[in-house]
């Protein structure tokens, strides 16, 4: 039985993580449930998946929650520094990271440091900070287990081969639902058009991402530090149909992929699950409704986001915690209909270009340069540049 803390329980990966645990009943258990405001959901899992700790993040939602939960034996906790508690507590084995952005990195550095293994989804904790992430995971001889499909993909194709050296890798882009648009087409898109995505139905700040290109920005600096690469060592391609999930190439020219229908169960079960599969009923790929699977190059000139990760990915230091910072309150402003699409990387550049650079930062380095790209957005937006 894997006990489990699951930060982030109402969110597409958190209620696919119910899902599995509750297909696994014999294997997995939840111990901790978190949620920063879905009240009526949380409660719901938390009666149905009987956990030790429940966790919501708003404090104001603190008493709704306590009054259905107090007569039923679950602890009831709010706000961000519970989530650091929680993570720590002895029945916990493994803290899956469903929540979203950097309000994951401190949580995830607490579990670490109390010895627990960690199946990350919460994929911009490595991009702020991945060097003080890989140094702990070292230091306390804990596993990290990657859930982004791509990397698990890349984490499957690995194994058996922990002798021989990676050439380089490949992850798969579906492209979003703007694939193939240009610059002037991408001026005017809207918020709905770019929730909607093709293949995946996911949260939204990470379906604003894939539309920009800039999830896979995200993704290419998590594989830089999960598989231990070099820049010149990542590659994206386009395969619109997502059923290869990512691919290593091998020092003698050999390439593995991993493959499967497009359902973040399946990596999200193995990060639980490994070194061993378990049987699924999870419906099973069909040749006959794919005929062709394609592959194009990114177009980094129009989806500028892309040629942004890389930059900040071979700048290192601080750089990646500045993109990552500049995008959550891009993202946010382009939901909130205050800035347009294409305004998103022009603003997260200007960040990039404006702010102080640190080559070894600390963690205190990490906090202050996240607060300052937050706040040069804000002041950003005040005289938004006209397209
Ligand atoms: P989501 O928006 O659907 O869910 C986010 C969850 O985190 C919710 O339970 C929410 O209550 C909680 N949360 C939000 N803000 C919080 C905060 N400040 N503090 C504490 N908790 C907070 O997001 P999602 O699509 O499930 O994605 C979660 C993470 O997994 C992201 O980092 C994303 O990049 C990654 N991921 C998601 C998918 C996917 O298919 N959805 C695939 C790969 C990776
Ligand atoms: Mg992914």
């Amino acid at each position: 039985m894997k006990r489990i803390a699951l930060l982030g329980s109402t969110g597409s990966i958190g209620r696919q993580t119910l899902e599995v645990v509750a297909s696994q009943p014999d294997k997995f258990e939840v111990v901790v449930l978190t949620a920063q405001s879905n009240v009526n959901l949380l409660i719901e899992q938390a009666l149905a998946f009987r956990p030790k700790y429940v966790v919501i993040g708003q404090e104001n939602l603190y008493a709704q929650v306590k009054e259905v939960l107090n007569n039923q034996n679950i602890h009831v906790l709010a706000g961000q520094e519970a989530l650091c508690e929680v993570v720590q507590i002895p029945e916990v084995e493994i803290v899956l990271t469903a929540l979203v952005g950097y309000a994951g990195l401190k949580p995830t550095l607490k579990a670490i440091t109390a010895g627990k293994h960690i199946a990350l989804a919460n994929k911009e904790t490595l991009v702020v900070a991945g060097d003080l992430i890989t140094n702990l995971l070292k230091k306390h001889k804990v596993q990290l287990y990657p859930v982004d499909s791509e990397h698990s993909a890349i984490f499957q194709c690995l194994v058996g081969e922990e002798n021989n050296p990676i050439e380089k890798i490949i992850l798969t882009a579906s492209g979003g639902p703007f694939r193939g648009k240009t610059k002037q087409e991408l001026a005017h898109v809207t918020k709905a058009q770019a929730l909607k995505h093709p293949n995946w139905s996911m949260g939204a700040k990470i379906t604003i991402d894939s539309a920009s290109l800039m999830n896979k920005g995200l993704e290419v600096i998590e594989a830089k530090w999960l598989f231990n690469l070099q820049p010149e060592q990542i590659e994206v391609i386009v395969h619109p149909q997502s059923i290869i999930h990512s691919i290593v190439q091998f020092e003698d020219g050999s390439m593995k992929a991993q493959m499967g229908l497009p359902d973040m169960k399946l990596p999200i079960q193995y990060a639980l699950s490994y070194p061993e599969r378990y049987r699924t009923t999870f419906p099973r790929f069909d040749f006959g409704k794919y005929p062709a699977l394609t592959f194009e190059q990114p177009d980094t000139e129009t989806f500028r986001n892309l040629a942004l990760a890389f930059e900040a990915l071979k700048q290192g230091g601080n750089m990646p915690c500045i993109l990552n910072a500049a995008n959550e309150v891009a993202v946010q402003a382009f939901l909130e209909d205050k800035i347009s699409f294409l305004e998103m990387p022009d603003l997260i550049e200007q960040c990039m270009q404006a702010l102080p650079y640190i080559a070894q930062p600390s963690y205190e380095d990490y906090v202050n340069s996240d607060e300052q790209a937050r706040r040069m957005m804000q002041e950003l937006f005040m005289k938004p540049v006209k397209f």
